[in-house]
């Protein structure tokens, strides 16, 4: 049953641009944002959530509490770690809810490593793009294509290409949907302590160490002290450290 009543129609796109610009969202608090976010754009608005950082269970939570039945998404690259799956089942259980998983066409993944390998993603940047683009990229456009709006936890001090991150976007890359980061300027600890104060489930992983989990093959333990991104694809250079799913590049918006 629905916790907040929807709007007859969605907002228009420049009544949000005219916000954004005005500055209105940065002065909203995270629950305000997902308010707003669920009485304009439900159904037709999800979470993108890889159950391996706390951030997206944060959210998933907040959501869940404002609408019991908002969409939340994973994509399943096929290379997750089991831990990631097992947070998933987890979730199912202690929310009764849906997880809408991705996946990624077979042909294309199949003809990828037939080319280049099971570990292309080791050779290069432009492989480990690649990778990124077939498992991650080209289904999350597909899969937002039927949404009006989507939800990430993106932080701005996360990462050097996250710093300009607004709470609400237009996304250019996806059709000019909006999407809501609604926790852009939490800290790290704001985050861990939303966590334990709801007892909200997160990955085995981060106890050992993990401070995001990615597919199996990119992500790896930190050291204490070392800065969380760099378990993500460790061996490449801070600036590179994106899948594509939230920049665009000079490709032209693939991320690739
Ligand atoms: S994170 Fe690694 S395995 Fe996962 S899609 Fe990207 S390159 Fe491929």
């Amino acid at each position: 049953m629905s916790a907040v009543a929807p709007q007859e129609e969605n907002i228009s796109k420049a009544r949000v641009l005219t916000d954004i610009e005005s500055g209105r969202f940065e002065s909203l608090t995270t629950e305000e944002i997902l308010t707003f976010a669920v009485k304009n754009y439900h159904p037709r608005l999800a979470l993108s959530c890889s159950f391996g950082a706390p951030e997206g269970m944060v959210i998933l939570d907040m959501l869940h509490n404002i609408e019991p039945t908002s969409r939340v998404f994973v994509l399943d690259t096929g290379r997750l770690h089991q831990a990631s799956y097992d947070l998933m089942d987890r979730i199912r259980e202690r929310y009764g809810k849906r997880i809408e998983v991705i996946f990624p066409e077979s042909g294309a993944v199949q003809e990828m490593v037939n080319a280049k390998g099971m570990n292309l993603f080791y050779e290069s940047v432009a492989n480990r793009k690649l990778c990124c683009r077939v498992r991650k990229v080209e289904p999350l456009n597909r899969y937002l294509a039927d949404l009006d709006a989507w939800v990430s936890g993106l932080r701005r001090d996360q990462n050097v290409t996250r710093t300009d991150t607004g709470k609400v976007e237009i996304d250019h890359v996806h059709g000019d949907i909006v999407k809501f980061n609604p926790i852009a300027d939490w800290t790290h600890e704001q985050v861990l302590q939303y966590v334990a104060a709801n007892d909200i489930p997160t990955n085995r992983l981060h106890k050992r160490g993990y401070a995001s989990v990615g597919c199996d093959p990119c992500s790896r333990a930190v050291e204490p002290g070392e800065d969380p991104r760099a378990g993500r694809w460790w061996w490449e250079n801070p600036e590179t450290k994106e899948c594509g799913i939230h920049v665009e590049d000079e490709s032209g918006g693939s991320g690739i």
